[in-house]
């Protein structure tokens, strides 16, 4: 679905320090629209590391990046930001008569937003993807490079391809399925699987009671008949093997972040980051904020808590600046009753 939509301020990016921006532009009245090329919101701590503790975010002594993300989405659940997944922030350019800029997104959508907050931080996330012939015909019908739909690979014979967290994760989700898929094969090009020891046991485990099939080897070539995927092509330590039979592939060969579009938007990058007013978090052109990984200033650390100070500020610059005659009283949330209203609480 695309989107038209003019508002005071588009937050690029649903990382903690997009998440937590969204919320202290609500706090002071702004609301927002948030886009995020992933299919989920969380960044580098849902993608990268969900199902593992932090143990430095400022009151929470221990929490998992997905957790992480859970509560900040819930601390925002007041302000009910319009969240758009699974769409890349592709322009972003000057608003014309009505000043502001104008976004445009990999799905068509676009935004005229007064200002505009980059929170893109190592760059938008993207399945390593596997380069055949013809795969591309295939994707979301038999050829998976984000994680398939519930049910979606019922009853089908289907090879996982890949070698670490991300491959066994997938292989969890597919079995525990209400309806899974009839065969499982694990195809990794080389014999040692990456993953936490509790999830190896897991995987071996399910090996041992013939639920997946583990081979070493690297798929070569697609057999595609009638539009539809029959076969794959691979090749093993020694050499060549016979096709698969498979009705899917699910690619999990890890995801990388890519800074994409963001380098032609006009702005100065300086080794892939912004640099910013550390006072305002402003960057070089006007109305434009930038917050957490993305961001160069002196004394710049790369840290959850980090992104959360520098999201209040650039919170506290935009609201100046879409109201300059706004009260530059500091209001507190455990005494204002007109915080306490927004928050409904
Ligand atoms: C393995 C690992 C462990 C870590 N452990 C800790 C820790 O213990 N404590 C700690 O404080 N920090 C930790 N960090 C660092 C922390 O994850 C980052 O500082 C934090 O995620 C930065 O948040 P962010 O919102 O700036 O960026 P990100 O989390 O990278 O989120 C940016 C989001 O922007 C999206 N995006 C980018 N470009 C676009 C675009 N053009 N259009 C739409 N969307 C876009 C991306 O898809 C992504 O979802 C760790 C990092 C890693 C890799």
């Amino acid at each position: 679905m695309t989107t038209e939509a003019v508002t005071d301020a588009l937050v690029i990016g649903a990382g903690p320090a997009g998440l937590f921006l969204a919320f202290e532009l609500g706090l002071l009245g702004i609301s927002c629209h948030i886009v995020d090329a992933q299919e989920h919101p969380g960044g580098q701590a849902a993608t990268l590391y969900g199902d593992k503790p932090i143990y430095d975010i400022p009151a929470l002594p221990r929490v998992t990046g997905q957790e992480l993300t859970e509560r900040l989405l819930e601390q925002l659940r007041p302000f009910a930001p319009a969240m758009h997944l699974g769409e890349e922030i592709t322009t972003l350019a000057a608003g014309g008569d009505d000043g502001g800029w104008r976004l445009t997104t990999s799905r068509g959508s676009a935004f005229h937003a007064s200002c505009v907050f980059i929170a893109a931080g190592v760059g938008a996330f993207a399945p390593r993807r596997l380069k055949l012939e013809g795969i591309e015909a295939l994707e979301g019908s038999q050829v998976f490079h984000w994680r398939p739909t519930a049910g979606a690979l019922s009853g089908q014979r289907v090879l996982v391809v890949g070698g670490d967290e991300l491959a066994l994760d997938r292989i969890d989700s597919l079995l525990a399925d209400a309806s899974p898929p009839a065969s499982i094969t694990l195809m990794h090009r080389r014999a040692v699987v990456q993953a936490p020891a509790e999830t190896l046991a897991r995987f071996e485990a399910q090996c041992a009671q013939g639920r997946v099939r583990f081979e070493v080897g690297q798929v070569s070539g697609l057999q595609i008949e009638n539009g539809r995927l029959s076969a794959v092509d691979r090749s093993g330590p020694d050499g060549d093997l016979p096709p698969l039979a498979v009705d899917a592939v699910v690619v999990a060969q890890g995801m990388s972040p890519r800074l994409g579009p963001l380098a032609d938007w006009g702005l100065v990058l300086e080794r892939k980051q912004l640099p910013v007013d550390p006072a305002n978090f402003g960057t070089a052109l006007p109305g434009v904020f930038a917050v957490g990984d993305i961001v160069q200033y002196p004394g710049k650390k790369k840290l959850i808590l980090s992104a959360f100070h520098e999201a209040t500020l650039a919170a506290f610059a935009a609201a100046d600046l879409l109201d300059p005659a706004r009260s530059q009283v500091l209001q507190y949330t455990s005494s204002s009753s007109l915080l306490q209203g927004r928050l409904q609480v």
